[in-house]
Parts: C-alpha cells; structure tokens; sequence
C-alpha cells in the first residue's frame, strides 16, 4: 500500500509554459465514456474544462502530454478489476473530444503510476519540462497516484 500524501489546492497557479507539462491521465473511453467498462460518472464533465485546459496549454507553447492505460488481454490487472483498456480495442482510445494533436506525446502504461515503466520521466527532462499540471477524470485518488514519488521529488505538481 503506497500513502500518498494530499496535494494543496490552490485557485490560480502562473507557471512558465515553456518548462510546463499538461499531463492528461487517462481521459480513455473506458473511463470517460458512458459505454466505457470502467465508467466513472462524473467524468464527463471534467471534458469542458479540459480541453480549455488543453487549448490554453497548446497557445502557450506548454508541453502536451497524455496517459493512456493500455494493457494486454491477460493482464493480471483483471483479477482485481474488470477488464479494460485493452491494447487496440475502442475502450483504450483517448475520448474523441480531447483528441492528441500530432506533437503531442502519448505515454501507455500499465498501472496507476505514469512513471512506472514509462519514457516519461526521460522525455520531461528532454523537454526541460520543471512544472507539470495534472488533470483527468475528476477522481482524486487517481489523479494523486498518478504523480507519486518520482514526479513529486523533481517536479511541483498542480492539479
Ligand atoms: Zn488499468
């Protein structure tokens, strides 16, 4: 069991785009998606206010990047939850409406951690990426697992 500790929440937060990240976790049919195996109910309308996130992001010259759940058909992920996010199938796709854009860097994973087993610590720093803004669906568990003890120990999160 991993704690991770809770993040401040503030109202405005000024970062310099060029050493920002946005980081969308996770915004999959199978999660954002009435259809989707593993629906989360309010995820829907966190939609708007990410992809003004997105388009402001995109403006200002910050980093775009997206987490993509993305497992085999026999991950052992499936004996603890229903399957989802399998390789190639519709559930795994980014939900349309928040579509990456070519430049953008689509990071699969395959636990909760986007730094686990993932290029995207190597990429942030290639980047010179020193801030990261997380956002998703809107279940905070998620989103604070998301960025754990690699990302808190190098970058400030603010989500
Ligand atoms: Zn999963």
């Amino acid at each position: 069991m991993v704690q991770v500790p809770e993040i401040p929440k503030v109202e405005t937060v000024e970062l310099p785009a060029k050493e920002t990240a946005l980081i969308v976790v996770d915004m999959q049919n199978d999660f954002a998606h009435p259809k989707g195996a593993l629906f989360v109910p309010d995820a829907p309308q966190s939609v708007p206010a990410i992809r003004l996130l997105l388009e402001r992001a995109r403006q200002a010259g910050a980093k775009v990047v997206y987490t993509q759940d993305w497992h085999r058909e026999d991950d052992p992920e499936f004996q603890i939850w229903p399957r989802h996010a399998v390789a190639g199938t519709w559930g795994a796709e980014i939900l349309e409406e928040l579509k990456p854009e070519p430049e953008d860097l689509v990071i699969r994973k395959v636990r909760y951690d986007a730094f686990y087993g993932t290029p995207l610590d190597h990429y942030l720093h290639l980047f010179g990426v020193k801030h990261v803004v997380v956002t998703g669906r809107s279940e905070e568990r998620r989103v604070g697992k998301e960025c754990s003890e690699p990302c808190r120990s190098r970058w400030s999160p603010s989500h």
